[in-house]
Order: structure tokens, then C-alpha cells, then sequence
């Protein structure tokens, strides 16, 4: 009997659903907290399909008096997402708005949600507060954490790999789908955040050391920043304010150069840069005991990040190239991911008794 109850049920299939704001070029926040583990899922060919969004939409709810900013950004991601390892062959990308039935979904979803829940998240608060928002949000703004619950569930997203910023989000999507599918029976698919297993990588601090590193707070090292300009920007960067001398004990707490390097730094970059210390707990161990100098620590970061982000840098250059692809790869890929959302939207408007025809 239980094996005949086994075998009708259809096999769950795996799918992620992830995504990034086009306000601007990724930066290595990006890459550590999302992308490069998508590149992994990806390449694993464990997952049935990866759907990766650009959310235009989303990036208008606060800058809705900015569409060209937003315009441009969509192929600075896209270029950013190929360049690092994102193939169309394998990954959906697609633009949120040419998805008409995220919006559809998400005015449903706005029913199951309370207005005092949406101030409660804490990550849309601390996007007020930084947007100086205080007394004008704009109700588009308020809301995106249903638009999101709209684009995680359209896909039957079974895994979302996000930084810890989006935890909350995750929080409300799930709330969404257990108040649907009690009211109106099981339609919608729960999903799982996937964060990163990298302490330093849950929310990399900006090089300004203070918030998380952010496009909308100009403290980033983008993916395609130039090899001069990365190297500014490390010799820039916080570290410990009381190490005055190479002589004193230096702190690791707050130190942003070590943060970096407990995200970047890999055995090999020790063996190429810095041989004479065997691991990154040996040049910790200095720091800490004192006669180790930042300017030491900030130049093998930078090597570090040098050989990181060359790579991306030369093929971003080299998909430069051909922008109509680009374009072309996003064209299929909204295509693609329009037809599953209707279906998903066509199965909503069926539980919520909205088929009348
Ligand atoms: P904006 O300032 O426009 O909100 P952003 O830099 O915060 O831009 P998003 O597009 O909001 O970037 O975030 C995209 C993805 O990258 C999310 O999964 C988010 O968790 C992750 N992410 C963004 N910044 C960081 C960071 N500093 N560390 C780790 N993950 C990050
Ligand atoms: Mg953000």
C-alpha cells in the first residue's frame, strides 16, 4: 500500500529561482554572497531549472524617476552574470517585466499579507532608513517583499541562494504560501534560502568597513573594475584603527581586509603571494601577535582579488563584444520564463476560484 502511494507521487523536482537589482554593475558582495554559488548549483546539474532574474520591476519601486539608470543596468548584469560563469544553456535569465503574470500574482498575494507584517521586516526598514524614506515610501517600495513571494513561486522555486539580507523575504514567501495554500488548497511550492556556508560571506562589508557592501551605498569593488582601480580601493580599505605601528598587536573584529580575506583567499594564493606563511590562521596568528603591517596584509588582498577577478574581467570583455546576444539570451529566456508563470498564475486563479470562463 505505501509503496502504491510512493510510486503516483511525482518525483520533486528541483529549482532555483535567485536574482539581482539592476541598479548597477555586481560587485564581489554579489559574487561571494550569490553568484559564484549559483555558478556551483549550476554546474552541478543537480537542479531541473535555474531561473536568474533581472528585477527591473523591483529596482523601480525606488527609482521610479530614474528608468534610464535602470535600463542600462539590465545588460551591465547580464554581462556581469555570463562573466562569471552563468550559461544560458544551463541557467534562465530573463527580465522581470517582461513577465506580466509576476504582477498579477503579486496583487493576489497582497491580500494575504498585513500591512503591519510588511514593517516589521527589518532589512525593507533598513532600506527606508538608508533611502531617507522616513515619511514618503513608495507604496511600490513597501510592498516588494510580495513581488518577491511572486517571483520566488511563479517558478515552483524550491531553492533561493541569496545573502543574509534576504532572509526576511524568504520569512514572508513562506508565510504566503502556507496562508494560499490553507485558504485556497495546495497550489504553491515552499521554498528553501540557500545561504552562503562562508561566515564572511553572508553580507560583505563595504571597503568603507561601516554597511554591508551595496550598489546603492558606493562602497563596492565591482566584478568589472580595472586592475588599477581594485588595487585603490583595497590600499583604501578599513582595517584596525589602533594598529598605528607594524610593532603593536593588531585586531581582527571589524578588521574588513581580514573579512575579505576569509571570503577571497584561497591555499593557492598563499603558495603564488605569500609562501612564507602557510594559511590564512598563521597570518591572522601575526596580526594578532603584532609586526605584521597592514600595507603587508592590504597587498596580498589585493593579489588575492587580482586573481580573482581577472578572469571575469577578460571574458566581460570579450561578451562585450556582441551585445544583440546578450539581448537575444534575455529575449529567449523572458520567453521562456513567461510561459511556466502563466501556467503557475492559470493554477492561482483556478484554487482562488477566479476561472470563470
Ligand atoms: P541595492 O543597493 O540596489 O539594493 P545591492 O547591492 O543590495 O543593491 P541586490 O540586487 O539588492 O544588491 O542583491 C542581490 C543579491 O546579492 C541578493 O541575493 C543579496 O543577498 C546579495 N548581496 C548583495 N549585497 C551583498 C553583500 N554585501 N554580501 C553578500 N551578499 C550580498
Ligand atoms: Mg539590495
Amino acid at each position: 500500500m505505501a509503496e502504491e502511494i510512493k510510486a503516483k507521487e511525482a518525483p520533486k523536482r528541483k529549482v532555483i529561482l535567485t536574482g539581482d537589482r539592476p541598479t548597477g554593475r555586481l560587485h564581489v558582495g554579489h559574487y561571494v554572497g550569490s553568484l559564484k554559488r549559483r555558478v556551483e548549483l549550476q554546474n552541478s546539474g543537480e537542479y531541473d531549472d535555474i531561473y536568474i532574474m533581472i528585477a527591473d520591476a523591483q529596482a523601480l519601486t525606488d527609482n521610479a524617476d530614474n528608468p534610464e539608470k535602470v535600463r542600462q543596468n539590465i545588460i551591465e548584469v547580464a554581462l556581469d552574470y555570463m562573466s562569471c560563469g552563468l550559461d544560458p544553456a544551463k541557467s534562465n535569465l530573463f527580465i522581470q517585466s517582461q513577465v506580466p503574470e509576476l504582477t498579477e500574482l503579486t496583487f493576489y498575494y497582497m491580500n494575504l499579507v498585513t500591512v503591519s507584517r510588511l514593517q516589521r521586516n527589518p532589512t525593507v526598514k533598513s532600506e527606508i532608513q538608508q533611502r531617507g524614506f522616513e515619511t514618503s515610501i513608495p507604496v511600490g517600495f513597501f510592498t516588494y517583499p510580495i513581488s518577491q513571494a511572486a517571483d520566488i513561486t511563479a517558478f515552483d522555486a524550491t531553492t533561493v541562494p541569496v545573502g543574509e539580507d534576504q532572509m526576511p523575504m524568504l520569512e514572508q514567501t513562506k508565510e504566503i504560501v502556507h496562508k494560499f495554500n490553507s485558504v485556497y488548497g495546495k497550489a504553491l511550492v515552499e521554498p528553501e534560502i540557500l545561504l552562503p556556508s562562508n561566515q564572511a560571506c553572508l553580507r560583505l562589508p563595504g571597503i568603507d568597513g561601516k554597511a554591508k557592501m551595496s550598489k546603492s551605498l558606493g562602497n563596492c569593488i565591482y566584478l568589472s573594475e580595472e586592475s588599477d582601480e581594485i588595487k585603490k580601493k583595497v590600499m583604501s580599505m578599513f582595517t584596525d584603527p589602533t594598529h598605528i605601528k607594524v610593532s603593536v598587536p593588531g585586531k581582527l573584529e571589524g578588521n574588513t581586509v581580514f573579512t575579505y580575506l576569509d571570503a577571497f583567499s584561497k591555499p593557492e594564493h598563499f603558495e603564488a603571494f605569500l609562501p612564507e606563511y602557510a594559511n590564512l590562521d598563521e597570518l591572522k596568528a601575526h596580526y594578532q601577535r603584532g609586526g605584521l603591517g597592514d600595507v603587508k596584509v592590504k597587498r596580498f588582498l589585493n593579489e588575492v582579488l587580482q586573481a580573482e577577478l581577472a578572469p571575469i574581467r577578460e571574458r566581460r570583455k570579450e561578451l562585450m563584444k556582441d551585445i544583440p546576444y546578450v539581448y537575444e539570451v534575455l529575449k529567449k529566456g523572458s520567453e521562456k520564463a513567461e510561459s511556466v508563470a502563466a501556467a503557475t498564475l492559470a493554477r492561482v486563479k483556478n484554487a482562488m476560484r477566479i476561472n470563470y470562463f
